[in-house]
């Protein structure tokens, strides 16, 4: 019997890794990609140069029996080292067990690795420089250019998964119908990214295993740790204002914002005026979709379904984590492909859109919450519950971060009871020998039902 065949639009992460997990069922898969293959010529420019992978996307990673290729590449980061204004840094644990920490990972080498490990599968077949100029429905066809030569061709949805990213040219094909109901929210704050490179020996200049952040109210920048001594920093600031990428546009002006509000740190950092003023600004923003899919023809996947601002270092991870959700729905359910996509959007668009919002709470929390004395104790009083109660309490960043078994809208749900819950009991405290843990711990058991009742299995 021929195998079935499916194509994919995109081969970043979340299509490479969609490619491989459904090769694996048997399927041959086509993926069609823009871009140069980055392997043979740099990688696309202006995009992000670490992410921070975590516990989903190592859940996906080892699903798809990669995670010993990855993890030679891993950084990990056990906290955040906060540097404040006056000069002084605090380091907070992000959890308070051995593994519950976050790694930093090359955006280029780990798509390298994946992208090696599709094109070993004979039944993978990876075409380059394609880029897709438009979808009709009608057709089912996606019109597809040869960036080599200029020539058109189609493609049909045999069906088609749409991971082309947060601008998805599919996904914007139906822009003016009801079918996804997308809509797209540009964040008024973007970014640019510099460098601390590596001392002369090779070391890293700043603390290694952290995730470096200075808070600044309405603006920041944070580090994070690259396998060869050096650190990407990224400064989120508003696109137009003062302070704002609209001021600073030669490098005086970058050179006396940097002194004034990192001083610390801007004699480690390189070409700091010039890259200031000149790297690429990158834009931030959400997608937010009502239906992720076209009957059984299309299907969003990844940031093209459901793209999220940075600031949880979750939108990665969540696009693996639909790779594992639409790997384990056809295993465990089987159907056509109609009902296949009708389930993932019932099992993760409630997800999509919880880590959404956390994503973007969480910009202010890493800006302007963490300088919050009160912060600290909060953190404290949340670990300190998790260590007496860890059947029904777990802090909210740790549910994000570390268990990929707790939905994200179960993460956000539970989130703001205990948000409340914590507030309350830190409200008159300084330290948390006056908060009254034990009356604490019996709200808790009040107020949540158990983790388990909230827990999904997806292992096979
Ligand atoms: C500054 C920044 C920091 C981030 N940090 C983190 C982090 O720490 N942790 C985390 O988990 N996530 C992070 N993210 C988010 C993460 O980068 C994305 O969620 C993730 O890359 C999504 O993968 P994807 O495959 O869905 O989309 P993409 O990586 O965007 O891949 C889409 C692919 O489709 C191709 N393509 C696009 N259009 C077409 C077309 N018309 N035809 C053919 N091919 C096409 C593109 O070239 C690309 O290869 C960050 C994002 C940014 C911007």
């Amino acid at each position: 019997m021929p195998l079935e065949a499916i194509n994919i639009i995109g081969a970043g992460q979340c299509g490479t890794l969609l490619a491989i997990m459904l090769a694996r069922q048997g399927f041959i898969v086509d993926v069609f990609e823009r871009n140069h293959d980055p392997r043979v010529h740099d990688a696309e420019a202006g995009r992000s140069i670490n992410l921070a992978l975590a516990a989903r996307g190592i859940n996906a990673l080892t699903h798809a029996g990669m995670i010993n290729q990855v993890r030679p590449m891993l950084v990990p980061m056990r906290g955040r080292m906060v540097h404040q204004a006056d000069g002084r840094s605090d380091f907070l644990p992000y959890g308070q067990a051995s593994d519950e920490v976050i790694y930093s990972v090359t955006r280029s080498d780990l798509n390298e690795v994946l992208l090696g490990a599709a094109d070993r599968i004979p039944n993978v077949r990876l075409h380059f420089r394609q880029q897709a100029i438009g979808y009709d429905a009608p057709d089912r066809t996606v019109h597809v250019k040869d960036l080599n030569d200029d020539s058109l061709y189609e493609v049909e949805a045999l069906p088609l998964f749409a991971a082309d990213g947060a601008g998805s040219i599919i996904r914007r094909s139906f822009d003016g119908s009801d079918t996804f109901g997308g809509v797209e929210s540009l964040l008024r704050h973007g970014y640019k990214e510099l460098t601390i490179p590596a001392a002369p020996d090779g070391s890293h200049q700043l603390r290694p295993d952290a995730l470096h952040i200075w808070p600044r109210g309405g603006f920041m920048l944070i580090a994070l740790p690259n396998p060869g001594g050096d650190f990407t920093l990224t400064l989120f600031l508003p696109n137009v204002g003062d302070p704002g990428f609209s001021s600073l546009t030669d490098e005086s002006a970058a050179r006396a914002f940097f002194d004034q509000h990192f001083a610390d740190v801007a004699p480690l950092i390189d070409n700091l005026e010039h890259d200031v003023v000149h790297r690429p600004l990158g834009l931030l923003g959400t997608v937010r979709c009502r239906h992720w899919h076209d009957r059984g023809n299309v299907l969003l996947i990844g940031d093209a379904a459901h793209a999220v601002v940075p600031f949880h270092g979750q939108g990665m991870n969540l696009a693996f984590e639909d790779c594992v959700v639409f790997d384990h729905l056809m295993r465990t359910e089987g159907g056509d492909w109609a009902y296949l996509f009708r389930r993932f959007e019932e099992l993760q668009l409630a997800n999509a859109n919880a880590i959404a919002d956390m994503a973007l709470e969480n910009y202010i929390e890493m800006r302007d919450t963490v300088r919050d004395p009160k912060f600290a104790l909060r953190k404290a009083l949340a670990f300190e519950l998790e260590r007496r109660l860890p059947d029904y309490f777990i802090p909210r960043y740790s549910m994000v971060m570390f268990h990929s078994d707790i939905p994200y809208a179960a993460a956000q749900q539970r989130g703001a009871v205990q948000k409340q819950l914590i507030e309350e009991f830190t409200e008159r405290a300084e330290h948390l020998d006056d908060v009254d843990i034990d009356a604490a711990a019996a709200a808790v058991r009040e107020r949540l039902v158990p983790l388990a009742d909230v827990r999904v299995d997806r292992t096979l």
